[in-house]
């Protein structure tokens, strides 16, 4: 299981890139992109830590 970024409501402020505990959110043109194979659904965290920081509601949810 992993995330992704609706790139329709991406902002691309980037506050979700420094906090992923995988570095599996990088640029991908004008918005972020998650990587699946390196996205673990932040295991081991209380939650996600991408989505608790991203100000925009639904932009991050289940592949
Ligand atoms: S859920 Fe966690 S591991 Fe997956 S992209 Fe977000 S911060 Fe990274
Ligand atoms: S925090 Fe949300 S709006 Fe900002 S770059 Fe990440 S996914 Fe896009």
């Amino acid at each position: 299981m992993a995330l992704k970024i609706i790139a329709s409501a991406c902002t691309g402020c980037s506050a979700c890139e420094a906090q992923c505990p995988n570095v599996a959110i990088s640029e991908k043109g004008d918005v972020l992109a998650i990587d699946p194979k390196k996205c673990t659904m932040c295991d081991g965290f209380d939650s996600p830590q991408c989505v608790a920081v991203c100000p925009v509601e639904d932009c991050i949810v289940p592949a």
